[in-house]
């Protein structure tokens, strides 16, 4: 399913600020909101809009999103999706109903399990790395839950109450008289912060948070045969949940460093050999290098510029574990830009060989084709 540009949805240009998007956004979501757009496809549009403020409107998932397109942001191999999008920590989304529908937009229990945030980081790997796989740590700073009050928020030994203003609910409901009649708000209890709780005294060590800001050591296993762009899925090492919701995913995305002469095609390795026109002509055995270490190559006799080997099994091994893929090698013949007076002797000798005999017949046939073909006949 091919999914249209996220800047294209919002309208804005890619260098488009953080309140041009966001102003964007906002006036698409009062247009198609499905409670006061009843066109058939309001509500698609709506979504489709809400999709890419939730990335643009994030400068890390924009910048993966300019990096990589959508598959930027589909999160794991297994197509896993949108684990990180929407689950909290946006805010923009009930920013915009309390601003234009009188708050109430979603309703969510304060109290029930909520996942944690998806991570990101980037991991830069050399081209060799990325083939053969490695075991790597890295430090990331994380939210962890804090251990002083296990996540609570409350100094150990005090009570944790339920807000007496929303009764737990996290919610308030505001009424108010208006030219049509009364209508009632439900907006975040600000007492309590939305969260339905209160605490007699706060942890000290978190100021309340339940979580505390942490570097922690992640090990990183590299899966042979990994390429440029995609992601590693870190399951639980996201930020803790709420309520005793799971943690979010780490997500790592992989960025593999250009080589000096291999170049990455899927599961195959490209790479250009030059060789001299003896060469060529004569034939030669040569050692080509790959990646797994120099390999002895015959060059048949009367090769041409531009002609592909394939040296079997010398690629990446597929990363999900089917088979190996090949080294092709295009053959570049190289003409040589500086001769000295004993090459030179020996050339000049060549060409009058060569325009005596072996390249006569097809020029000439070459010539007599390319004549016909210029008068029409
Ligand atoms: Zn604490
Ligand atoms: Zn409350």
């Amino acid at each position: 399913m091919s999914k249209r540009d996220y800047y294209e949805i919002l309208g804005v240009s890619k260098d488009a600020s953080k309140d041009e998007i966001k102003k964007a956004y906002r006036k698409l979501a009062r247009k198609y909101h499905p409670d006061v757009n009843k066109e058939e496809d309001a509500a698609d549009k709506f979504k489709e809009a809400k999709e890419a403020y939730e990335v643009l409107g994030n400068e890390q998932k924009r910048a993966q999103y300019d990096q990589f397109g959508h598959a930027g942001t589909q999160g794991g191999q297994g197509g896993s999706g949108a684990g990180g999008f929407g689950a909290g920590g946006f805010g923009g989304f009930e920013d915009i109903f309390d601003m234009f529908f009188g708050g109430g937009g979603r309703t969510r229990d304060p109290n029930a399990p909520q996942k944690g945030q998806d991570l990101q980081y980037t991991m830069e790997l050399d081209f060799e790395e990325a083939v053969f796989g490695k075991e790597t740590a890295i430090h990331i700073p994380k939210e962890e839950t804090c251990d002083t009050c296990e996540g609570s928020g409350a100094k150990p030994g005090t009570n944790v109450n339920t807000c007496p203003h929303c009764q737990g609910t996290g919610q308030l409901n505001e009424t108010q008289d208006t030219p049509f009649g009364r209508v009632v708000n439900r907006r975040a209890c600000h007492y309590c912060s939305g969260t339905g709780k209160q605490v007699e005294q706060k942890c000290s060590t978190c100021g309340g948070k339940g979580s505390v800001r942490k570097r922690k050591k992640i090990e990183i296993n590299i899966p042979a045969g990994i390429d440029d762009g995609q992601q590693i899925r870190v399951s639980g090492e996201g930020n803790p949940g709420e309520n005793g919701g799971p943690p979010g995913d780490l997500f790592v995305v992989i960025r593999v460093k250009n080589h000096e002469f291999f170049e990455r095609d899927g599961d195959d390795i490209l790479c250009e050999m030059p060789i001299t026109y003896a060469q060529a002509a004569l034939g030669d055995e040569v050692e080509v290098p790959t990646v797994h270490g120099k390999v002895k190559f015959k060059i048949p006799s009367g090769t041409q510029t531009g002609t592909h080997f394939r040296l079997k099994g010398k690629g990446v091994p597929n990363v999900h574990g089917y088979g190996q893929g090949d080294q092709h090698i295009l053959v570049k013949v190289m003409v040589p830009k500086q001769l000295n007076d004993r090459q030179k002797e020996l050339l000049r000798e060549l060409h009058e060989m060569e325009s005596d005999e072996t390249l006569d017949e097809h020029h000439d046939n070459l010539f007599q084709r390319m004549k016909r073909a210029f008068k029409g006949d």
